[in-house]
């Protein structure tokens, strides 16, 4: 039987034209920019708030305990990581304070063009944050949505705990399986 092992899921290079995007000011910042990760025409888009401090150091071969946690649970419900593709609402990491509304709203654009290339069957979106943000919606929390499936924007969406969180309080983490499981159940029942 095989056994969980955490690895490095290839990062997608963000597109040249979006490279130097100084739109949000958030560029002022220093952090790099990052499209995301993994299989970028993956049936499953996971998206989160923002890069996490590996992503952002260049080059740094880590995965962090937010991926480990992630990539744990995707492993224990049987998806494959070449089902998955992660990405952000902001595509850089915040360092200092910064205008949270303003800047999530500016930098969805590039999550919208993303969507449209590579037009994911199911969306799960982790932490109140992008939940929040992808739902337009600042009322609606996780703990609310998830177990069910939205139409949001015209793709079908789901929501799950901040792995972050789960791995603060490991009682979610269960929970966070299943609705992993929810999400690999879909999967399943769409091929
Ligand atoms: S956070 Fe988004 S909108 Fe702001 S500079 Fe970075 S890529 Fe551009």
């Amino acid at each position: 039987m095989s056994c969980f092992c955490p690895e490095i899921w290839p990062e997608d290079p963000t597109p040249k034209i979006q490279k130097d995007c100084k739109e949000c000011g958030l560029y002022d910042q220093g952090s790099r920019m990052i499209w995301g990760e993994g299989t970028p025409r993956a049936p499953i888009m996971i998206v989160l708030d923002n890069p996490g401090a590996r992503e952002n150091r260049e080059g740094s071969p880590f995965v962090c305990g937010t991926r480990q946690t992630l990539q744990k649970a995707v492993f224990e419900t049987g998806l494959k990581k070449e089902q998955i593709y992660v990405t952000y609402i902001l595509k850089r990491k915040p360092i200092r304070a910064y205008e949270k509304d303003r800047t999530r709203a500016i930098c969805m654009r590039h999550l919208e063009n993303q969507l449209e290339v590579q037009k994911p069957s199911l969306i799960l979106c982790l932490g109140n944050v992008a939940v929040q943000s992808f739902f337009r919606n600042q009322e609606l929390d996780v703990k609310g949505l998830r177990g069910s499936w939205y139409e949001v924007g015209g793709y079908q969406t789901t929501v799950a705990y901040h792995p972050l969180a789960v791995r603060r309080r490991p009682n979610l983490y269960p929970l966070f399986l299943e609705d992993m499981q929810f999400v690999a159940s879909e999967l399943e029942a769409k091929m």
